[in-house]
């Protein structure tokens, strides 16, 4: 008889639930999950192919030091000892973990508590880097901790819904399917679109506002302006939840209509008309992805959003917010347990030598990491100049997804020692291992996530673990103990990592970390694998269903305010005549990543089967173009060969292709080779909406 087991799809941030049917034959059918929260029953395209994506074709089955098969006894003394050998010799800033929003929470955790606490450094980066951080450093500055205020159905109960720097139709479908639904329902419900290229989700949008690259903080500041003298401005939220309005006002304050709809690119109506449709709408919420946060302003652009939200005291009440939309499955359990350089597990802040003594007593540490490690960019670039002597790659591809990627790769291949976990055998990154870990795939794993709207669901197994590959929190407790700390991690299985996890949120937690961990720290391996979805933190003594943030304040800084922050970047000029065009990169709706499990969806590829850079009508005219015709794109970084798609949903000058392809799939497709590696200075987010780039007829 077909067993049914609930787990949750592996891609976007969305975290839909999954009901995966293992027949008696042992084929897999996949279909949404109905009481999941997330998405009641539905799934996207990927989701809907998961089944398709499950074979053992190309996979990393066994252990392997230098392209030899190994034991896996073998292949963990050798990590063990390398890294050892280069604590003993260089001190423990000189290896590092660069990890994934990929992985399970548990995985995320070991990692993080054997590089922080027992070797002692902060050198524990993640993709997630890429991804969210600049939301998470903007949360950090506004409310004193990395909190999602709302929840996903805000969106549905919103009367405005303001998408900036998010094409959801694509990246996040079953949340753009909810709001669909919701629109359908409440035809007066409004949706602003903010974005230069009209992508699919403008074809919801009762307004497409198409800014300039990076114009998103002038944006706001206007819009902070405009309602400060309007009735929408709450003073009764502001005076007693809130602190730094008079700089953050005067810095909102300093642009006259004229040069707002120079830096927006924007017309004077129809900033007017956006304006006046955020202060007359109670319901709205403002939800933004990486459009905002890719950006060497990110964190400026999501508290310029976020000041909006508290000028108007619309936050944390139903319908109202600002909202993150996290691009992978796990970027949000990732935070929670300090996959971040700088951060440290459970919200704790590792520059705060109290938080990190309290880590390092709940774990027994011998040695916390006494400062902020090295963030993905940076973290590279020591393993290129040699200060980093080994680093371990857990799931994911820095070849293809890093910025300056081939810069990335010459770092790799010149580094002494390089270990690489992943499902799969031939990647970009994996040819430059010393060491090749088999790790679990989905259907195999066992874990949490969390999604964007910080809930927490199960991944559960349903598949028998192919050839050697086992667990990475497994391999990372493994090595710990060979590196001597067998005490620290004696793991038996998933389940008991979850519960020292929470263990640690609620260590000597005085109302800090709002969350009642009381049922959690002792969960038992039956309870975890009966855990049904829900949100952490939960308001302490209001669990429910849906909980959100802030409507009565009760921020994380020390006087549990809130802060406005003066914003005030500018939009640099990237473009000159050598490189003329501005490049933007992103996601197409059937592929997830470096395309190592999408690809292999013939029904997925069928979407779109090659990279292609999207070019307006009269830039591909003076071009001398023909759609489908071969062009070169270069920076001075890197090239990529991709095929036009002449199109007028792309501004003049702009340009968008994907970054998804690489060279497993088409040659010279790796985009990210052409970026710079440039950042935000708050959050580390590299910048990879907004490079200048030439471009050519192949
Ligand atoms: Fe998976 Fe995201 Fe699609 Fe949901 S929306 S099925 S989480 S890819």
């Amino acid at each position: 008889m077909a067993t049914e087991v609930k787990t949750t799809c592996p891609y976007c941030g969305v975290g839909c639930g999954v009901v995966a049917t293992v027949g008696d034959d042992g084929g897999i059918g996949v279909k949404g999950d109905p009481d999941h929260p997330a998405n009641f029953g539905r799934l996207c395209s990927k989701g809907a192919a998961l089944g398709e994506t499950l074979d053992l074709d190309g996979r990393l089955l066994y252990p392997e030091i230098g392209g030899q098969a190994a034991e896996w006894d073998e292949a963990l003394d050798l990590v063990a000892d390398r890294f050892s050998q280069a604590i003993a010799e260089h001190g423990p800033d000189s290896v590092a973990f660069y990890v994934s929003g990929q992985l399970l929470t548990e995985d995320y955790y070991v990692a993080n508590k054997l590089m922080k606490g027992f070797i002692g450094s902060g050198n524990i980066d993640t993709n997630s880097r890429l991804c969210m951080s600049s939301s998470v450093a903007g949360h950090r500055r506004a409310f004193g901790s990395d909190t999602v205020p709302g929840c996903y159905e805000d969106l549905e109960l919103a009367d405005l819904v303001v998408l900036t720097g998010s094409n959801l139709a694509w990246c996040h479908p079953v949340l753009y399917q909810r709001l669909v639904a919701a629109k359908a329902a409440r035809p007066q419900m409004q949706v602003v679109v903010i974005d230069p290229r009209r992508t699919m989700t403008a074809d919801i949008a009762d307004m497409h506002l198409a800014i300039r690259p990076d114009g998103d903080v002038a944006l706001f500041n206007g819009l902070f302006a405009h309602l400060a003298s309007s009735p929408a401005f709450d003073q009764g939220y502001i005076s007693p939840h809130t602190s730094g309005f008079a700089e953050a006002f005067a810095a909102a304050s300093a642009f006259d209509q004229a040069t707002l709809a120079r830096l927006t690119g924007l017309a004077e109506q129809e900033l007017a008309a956006f304006f006046q449709l955020f202060e007359s709408s109670e319901k709205v919420v403002t939800c933004y992805s990486q459009g905002v946060n890719q950006s060497v302003s990110g964190t400026d652009k999501v508290n310029a959003i976020i000041n909006c939200h508290l000028a108007t005291g619309r936050i944390g009440r139903p319908g109202m917010g600002p909202f993150s939309l996290t691009g992978q499955p796990n970027a949000m359990g990732g935070r929670e347990v300090g996959g971040l350089a700088n951060m440290l597990a459970a919200h704790m802040d590792i520059e705060k030598a109290g938080d990190r003594d309290q880590v390092r007593r709940f774990w027994g540490a011998p040695a916390i990491a006494a400062r902020p490690g090295l963030k993905a960019v940076d973290m590279f670039r020591a393993v290129a100049d040699g200060r980093i002597k080994a680093i371990w790659i857990m799931a994911t591809n820095p070849v293809v997804s890093m910025p300056d990627a081939d810069a990335i790769e010459a770092a790799l291949r010149a580094c002494p020692f390089v270990v690489v976990s992943d499902v799969i055998r031939q990647t970009d990154t994996t040819r430059h291992a010393h060491v090749l870990l088999p790790s679990l795939g989905w259907g195999e794993k066992d874990g949490t996530v969390t999604n964007s709207e910080r809930r927490i669901s199960r991944q559960r197994s349903f598949l028998t673990a192919p050839g050697e590959a086992r667990a990475d929190w497994w391999q990372l407790a493994e090595v710990g103990s060979l590196m001597g700390f067998a005490g620290a991690f004696a793991y038996a299985s998933a389940s008991e990592i979850f519960a020292e996890h929470a263990g640690l949120s609620g260590f000597e937690n005085d109302g800090r970390r709002d969350f009642d961990v009381g049922a959690y720290a002792e969960i038992d391996g039956a309870g975890y694998d009966a855990l049904m979805p829900f949100q952490w933190p939960q308001p302490r003594g209001k669990a429910s269903t849906v909980t959100r943030f802030f409507a009565d304040g009760g921020f994380y800084h020390p006087d549990g305010r809130a802060r406005f922050i003066a914003t005030t970047s500018q939009i640099a000029k990237r473009v000159s005549d050598a490189f003329p065009f501005t490049l933007n990169t992103g996601r197409v709706r059937d592929h997830w990543h470096t395309m190592t499990r999408t690809g292999k969806s013939a029904r997925l590829s069928a979407h779109i089967g090659e990279p292609f850079v999207e070019i307006h009508p009269r830039d591909a005219m003076e071009l001398d173009l023909s759609p489908a015709d071969l062009v070169v794109l270069e920076s001075p970084f890197g090239a990529a060969v991709v095929r036009a798609l002449i199109t007028d949903r792309q501004a003049r000058g702009n340009l968008f292709v994907p970054m998804h392809w690489n060279d497993q799939f088409a040659a010279k497709a790796r985009i990210d080779a052409l970026v710079p590696p440039i950042t935000d200075p708050v959050s580390g987010q590299p910048a990879s909406k907004n490079v200048a780039v030439s471009a050519r007829r192949f």
